[in-house]
């Protein structure tokens, strides 16, 4: 059992969740290996409709669900109110799915072809502490909808948003069986996803080394594995832009969750001859930043997620060059303010390394070819985003820049609707938008001799 501590101030939860054992996580496997058939069999219109019940119950406690993960995770109240939204909105999305699963006719002589995608089986899905919720939601919404069953292991730090959802899911009425929530070790249960040969697709949301060691494993069973790794993202700011406005929304970008965020905007790119009002206007909007209680609606951001995280974080910061930096709270709980360094050379560690934590590093460049090749200089290519008032320009460069998801002139968030994930070391395969249930399927093609 890992004993689960408020994030604000420190102080211990009522209740932590045994962790499960590796016979406790067969027996869950195997509970979904059986109830896969009868799911897989579930009319299209009636799986259809029990995810929209279970969409319509996470409605009904969205305010639970928000205050759990304030308490567990530190994250603003307004953060978490979206993110109960995000579990909602992803199930009502993927509810259409199953009456849209289609196949193809294909042309070909001598009889006639047609495809279906069969559902995989058993799916598991291994989450991390930093959005506990939608990450949860964008794996077991798709797959549950292409008719897999699901287990689901939740970060050691965060489980009580998942397993409250679990029970959701139940009184929702999905059979028991279809979405289990398997709190416990990463080492236990997550490698034991990996390694039980039931277990058909393994969808991976974590630091680029576990993602690593978990490919590895999946390749022993040649298991299906979707990976959405760590990140190192760049935002680019072309004198041709609002410079005002560009620095008055970078904050956000990489300091919203705490910079607890695979998509965190670390590193800002700013044309040189508007670096200096950038960086002074930056200044401005950074110590604006209302750092205070996250269950204040007020609250722009919260601690870090652990004193471990603390620690990691301010292991980054030793040695760089802090340009200011923002408040924070002082007293009890893992409070860092969010911070701003000023990086001259790319070879620095805080300019490569994903910190994961309130922590920026900004940086001037001559011209467009030299902004490409900084953001391209890195091993992750998760997001981005790019200021500039020139169409062409934006294109050119969102076209160059090696990263799955840019936005212009704005900073989005994932985007249910779109397709999401990375290039490179950011991650293989990609969830959300339209084809996320076809990622949880196998093609089958079946041929009807004349
Ligand atoms: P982590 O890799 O340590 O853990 C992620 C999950 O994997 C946890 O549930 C953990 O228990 C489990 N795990 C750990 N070791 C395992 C093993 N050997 N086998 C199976 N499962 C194992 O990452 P973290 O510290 O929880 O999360 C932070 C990292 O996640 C950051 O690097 C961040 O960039 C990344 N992240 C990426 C995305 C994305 O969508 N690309 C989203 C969120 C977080």
């Amino acid at each position: 059992m890992t004993t689960l501590i408020n994030p604000s101030t420190g102080a211990e939860l009522d209740h932590s969740p045994a962790s499960a054992s590796l016979e406790d996580t067969d027996a869950a496997i195997a509970r979904a290996h059986d109830a896969f058939p009868a799911w897989r069999d579930v009319a299209p219109g009636e799986r259809a409709r029990l995810l929209r019940a279970f969409a319509a119950v996470v409605d009904a406690h969205l305010e639970e669900l928000a205050q759990l993960e304030v308490l567990n995770a530190g994250h603003t109240i307004g953060n978490a109110r979206w993110e109960a939204g995000n579990v909602r909105d992803c199930l009502n999305y993927y509810s259409a799915a199953p009456e849209r699963l289609f196949g193809r006719q294909i042309p070909v002589p001598g009889g006639t072809d047609v495809t279906f995608h069969e559902p995989l089986g058993v799916v598991g899905i291994i989450v991390p502490w930093n959005f506990p919720m939608p990450i949860a939601a964008w794996g077991f919404a798709p797959a549950l909808a292409a008719g897999n069953t699901v287990v689901l292991k939740p970060a050691e730090l965060t489980p009580l948003t998942a397993m409250r959802i679990g029970e959701l899911a139940l009184e929702a009425g999905l059979p028991e069986g279809v979405l289990t929530i398997v709190p416990g070790k990463g080492s236990v249960v997550g490698e034991r996803f990996v390694t039980h040969p039931l277990v058909r697709k393994v969808c991976f949301t974590g630091s680029t080394t576990v993602g690593k060691q978990i490919m590895a494993g999946c390749a022993d069973q040649v298991k299906r594995v979707t990976l959405e790794l760590g990140g190192k993202s760049s935002n680019i700011v072309f004198t041709d832009t609002d410079v005002a406005a560009a620095a008055a929304s970078a904050p956000y970008a990489v300091f919203d969750n705490a910079g607890q965020d695979c998509c965190a905007r670390s590193r800002i790119l700013v044309q040189r001859s508007a670096y200096d009002e950038f960086v002074g206007r930056l200044e401005t909007s950074v110590k604006a930043l209302r750092v205070i209680d996250p269950s204040d609606d007020r609250s722009e951001m919260g601690p870090l997620v652990s004193a471990g995280q603390r620690e990691s974080v301010q292991a980054h910061l030793d040695g760089a060059s802090i340009a200011f930096t923002g408040s924070a709270p002082d007293g009890p709980g893992w409070w860092l303010p969010p911070t701003v360094v000023e990086s001259r050379d790319t070879s620095e560690s805080i300019w490569r390394e994903e910190v994961f934590g309130p922590v920026v590093a900004v940086m001037a460049f001559d011209d467009e070819d030299e902004a490409v090749a900084l953001a391209n200089d890195t091993d992750y290519g998760l997001s981005g985003s790019i200021f500039t008032s020139d169409v062409g320009r934006a294109l050119r460069v969102a076209r160059r820049v090696e990263s799955g998801n840019l936005s212009v002139n704005s900073h989005s968030a994932v985007r249910y609707w779109t397709p999401f994930g990375g290039f490179k070391q950011s991650g293989l395969g990609r969830e959300l938008g339209p084809d996320a249930p076809n990622a949880f399927t196998e093609e089958k093609n079946v041929f009807i001799a004349h």
